[in-house]
């Protein structure tokens, strides 16, 4: 065995074993990976191999692509077979709701250049006749559906990273990891100690395991999962021969069902409802190929909806039952890249799907270890999304949702209710009481919409425009002819000080930081000139900052703000999570209002757009800046959580003669849509820079050097490819939920990131990127958006909605 490598990959499943040949194909040959016994001890082995490319999140679902496309590779580099069918699969839909889903899931198969097809039950069944017609609505059909043999895949990637340089160690269980003052790790195996630059977990069941060797709890649960395997079946047989194909891939939803041919039988799975976590608190290391005990019971109404769908298997004998345990993150991704405070450490844990997925995330983390970057989107499943609150009770509470939940139909308003109420601000009682419906953001409660006190504080789930409809539009009117309140305690706070700080920020940030007392928007870039924050930052002196952003992006940014620490230790940077709340109030009567709140002299002409101040608003005392998301004349008011509640009352008890009311985060949305505001995670992502974002103004390429800054330049000096635009459209009581098709004349151009009613505007509004070249053509016609499987036509705006020239904003 070696004693030095750059990486050491724990965890010979399919994950680990992708992670190793990706890192070879960046041409890294000093890369090693250690594995407790033979590969595929964990998960890998029983699995039922199954592939598809479909995935709500478009980043994943090309990953899901790449992955899939993988296979023919390492086939040809190993010469090992991976016991590739890519036999076409079809989603069954037994539901009105899961009809309307199937058109969601069709137009984001169009976004992969994908081509499916909608099918009534009775052309499904030519297809596949194993089904019941009379049980279904529809179906779609799919050609990106297969499966494979999880075994041989795992040793053709295995093969095909040996061929390119890298060494594997089998039989050898890695006890612990100890961090290096070079900023590396030893790697303690029962073998031996290996020196790594860089160690990865990959450790599949075992991955809580081996993340607690570094004193990390990872949010990963794994879960029993079953299938069956059938008798032989003449039902099969016939197909096989009449079509001279295997019986095609078949996902159930409303069943809960997935279904494929094993030889001449059937396997059929189930996601079932009484699901159970399996060793929920370690996972003991002698465990390994053997199955677990299985529980008909347990699965037999999924069965029983089994044997009504597909009657064919009423008089067919179940010739095996596997029940074998995977592991899950709380919202069923991945969890990827590196953490936070540990330097050097990687993970590649959580794996659920690892033969639709485990290509993709071995090429994000290889790109990542080698270049500094992921080189594509994975926000959806990057470790830092989960925080310290996620503890094993969290984790344990969400996954078993996720699991039951894994084919329920999951409308676009719909929350989920799982280890909720978690993290609550002083103020949530207040909210509940004026009948507040709320969200969740990073664990944290926050209010959505209000409910008249004539509606119960619930929102009907729904692909169509929900009860909350009127009530947000009344919040929005109050907020842009009166004056509203709203918590923004949600966003991230952080603050910077130390002599150094000047200097960092000027290096972090793209924009020139503002003088003492004064805001600036800034985006941050990562050394590609890519998009990894858009920010507030306000000055209080050359030695003393506060960084506002989103909040769900607190750890993702921490992580990037203390790897780039100076080492002199002139720089402190604090977090304040829940340590530092907020509240805004915004529209045209929030001056008045805030002149009633403070004594201090609140006028235009003292405290402009921009200003950034402490101010004592009565007894409480507050860092008040005069900007707000809505894009209107607001301020945002920052206290200690002592004071949160109290302020709250004060702003409604002196707002009370204006008619105040509180919004929620929906309306503060819809406003912002009216400015063409974009959102960190939906419009502002790694995978788009400054210019194609909108953002030229907040990029200052006269400062000598801020990280991205050429990259920047190069994208300013050739012209984005693509730019970030607004549309109206023409929808049919059906707004935009994200990720929509953008054709211009018939030809798929983009996809919707965000978008929703604009109430004040009242017009139906939508963001996304298209073809610069395209961007001007404001009155041509000829742009429709796919909302719910119909083309509506759609119209770029050349100026925002609401106030173009901000005088509202700056007044
Ligand atoms: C019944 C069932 C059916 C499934 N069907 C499908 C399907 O159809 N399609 C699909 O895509 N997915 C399916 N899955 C899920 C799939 O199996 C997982 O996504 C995949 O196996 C995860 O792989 P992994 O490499 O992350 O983890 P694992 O397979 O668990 O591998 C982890 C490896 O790390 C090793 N290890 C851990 N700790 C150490 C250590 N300290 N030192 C050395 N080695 C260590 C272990 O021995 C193990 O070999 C199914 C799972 C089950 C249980």
């Amino acid at each position: 065995m070696k004693s030095h490598a750059q990486v050491v990959v724990i965890g010979g499943g399919v994950v680990g074993v992708s992670v190793l040949y990706h890192l070879t194909k960046a041409g890294w040959k000093d890369v090693v990976l250690i594995e407790r016994s033979e590969l595929t001890s964990g998960s890998t082995w029983h699995a039922a191999g199954g592939f598809h490319t479909l995935n709500n999140d478009p980043q994943v679902a090309k990953l899901q692509s790449y992955t899939i496309d993988l296979y023919k590779e390492i086939e040809e580099i190993s010469g090992q077979a991976t016991g590739f069918h890519l036999t076409e699969g079809v989603f069954l839909a037994a539901t009105p709701e899961r009809l309307e889903l199937l058109k969601v899931m069709q137009s984001q198969e169009k976004l992969l250049g994908i081509d499916t097809e909608l099918l009534t039950p009775q052309e499904a069944e030519k297809i596949l006749p194993l089904i019941n017609p009379k049980e279904f609505l529809g179906a779609l059909w799919t050609p990106m559906h297969g499966h494979l043999s999880p075994s041989d895949v795992t040793h053709a990637y295995a093969k095909a990273a040996r061929i390119q340089g890298a060494e594997i160690y089998l039989r050898n269980r890695v006890t612990d990891l100890r961090a290096t003052a070079e900023g590396g790790w030893e790697v303690i195996s029962e073998e031996g100690v290996i020196h790594a630059e860089h160690v990865v977990n990959a450790g599949g069941l075992w991955a809580r395991e081996v993340g607690r060797m570094v004193g990390l709890e990872l949010p990963v649960l794994a879960m029993e999962h079953m299938y069956i395997i059938t008798e032989d079946m003449p039902e099969v047989e016939e197909i096989n021969r009449t079509t001279g194909k295997e019986v095609l891939h078949i996902v159930d939803p409303d069943g809960e069902l997935y279904l494929r041919q094993e030889r001449k039988g059937m396997l059929m799975g189930t996601y079932e409802k009484a699901c159970v976590p399996w060793s929920p608190k370690e996972t003991p290391w002698d465990f390994g190929h053997e199955l677990l005990q299985e529980d008909l019971d347990r699965i037999a109404p999924s069965l029983e909806v089994g044997f009504r769908h597909f009657p064919a298997f009423e008089h067919t004998g179940i010739k095996q039952i596997i029940n074998g345990p995977f592991t899950f993150a709380p919202d069923g991704n991945p969890l990827i890249g590196p953490v936070r405070g540990l330097k050097n450490f990687w993970c590649a844990c959580g794996v659920m799907a690892g033969f639709s997925q485990g290509g993709g995330v071995g090429l994000a983390l290889a790109n990542w270890i080698t270049e500094g970057d992921p080189g594509f989107d994975v926000w959806g499943m990057d470790v830092s999304r989960y925080g310290g609150w996620t503890t094993m009770a969290y984790t344990n509470a969400k996954v078993r949702e996720n699991y039951s939940r894994r084919f329920q139909v999951r409308f676009p308003n719909e929350e989920l209710t799982a280890a909720r109420p978690l993290r609550t601000t002083p103020i949530y009682e207040k909210q509940k009481a004026l009948n507040a419906v709320f969200g969740v953001s990073f664990g944290m409660e926050q209010a959505l919409w209000y409910a008249p006190a004539d509606m119960a504080p619930v929102e009907k789930i729904t692909f169509l425009r929900s009860n909350a409809f009127e009530p947000i539009k009344a919040e929005c009117l109050n907020v842009r002819n009166n004056v509203g309140l709203c918590d923004i305690s949600s966003f991230a706070k952080y603050e910077i000080t130390g002599p150094g700080a000047k200097q960092w920020l000027d290096t972090l940030l793209a924009n020139s930081l503002p003088k003492a007392g004064r805001l600036a928007l800034t985006p941050m870039l990562n050394q590609n000139g890519k998009l990894i924050g858009d920010f507030t930052v306000g000055t209080l002196s050359d030695e003393h900052f506060f960084i506002f952003g989103s909040g769900a992006a607190e750890q993702y940014h921490m992580r990037w703000f203390e790897s780039h620490l100076p080492a002199d230790n002139s720089v402190s940077i604090r977090a304040h999570g829940m340590g530092l709340l907020g509240l805004s109030i915004a529209g045209p009567r929030s001056r008045e209002l805030l002149s009633m709140l403070t004594d201090e002299d609140a006028s235009q002409s003292v405290f402009k757009f921009l200003d950034f101040r402490r101010l004592n608003l009565g007894m409480i005392p507050a860092l008040v800046s005069r900007v707000t998301f809505t894009g209107d004349l607001g301020y945002e008011f920052w206290v200690k959580p002592e004071f949160h509640g109290r302020l709250w009352d004060d702003i409604l008890e002196k707002g009370a003669s204006f008619g105040i009311k509180p919004f929620g985060s929906r309306a503060m949305r819809s406003l912002s849509l009216e400015k063409s505001f974009g959102s960190w995670a939906t419009e502002y992502r790694p995978i788009y820079g400054p210019y194609a974002a909108g953002l030229d103004r907040f990029v200052n390429l006269k400062k000598a050097e801020f990280i991205g800054r050429e990259a920047a330049k190069k994208e300013k000096d050739d012209g984005p490819a693509k730019k970030l635009v607004t549309f109206t459209v023409d929808v049919n009581q059906c707004d935009v939920m994200g990720n929509e098709p953008i054709y211009k004349e018939g030809a798929i151009i983009g996809y919707v990131t965000s978008g929703m009613y604009a109430h004040y505007a009242d017009r139906s509004v939508a963001l996304g990127y298209i073809p610069t070249h395209l961007t001007g053509e404001t009155s041509s016609g000829g742009f429709h958006i796919e909302i719910m499987g119909e083309m509506r036509p759609a119209t770029v705006l050349s100026e925002p909605l609401f106030d173009p020239t901000a005088s509202r904003m700056r007044g």
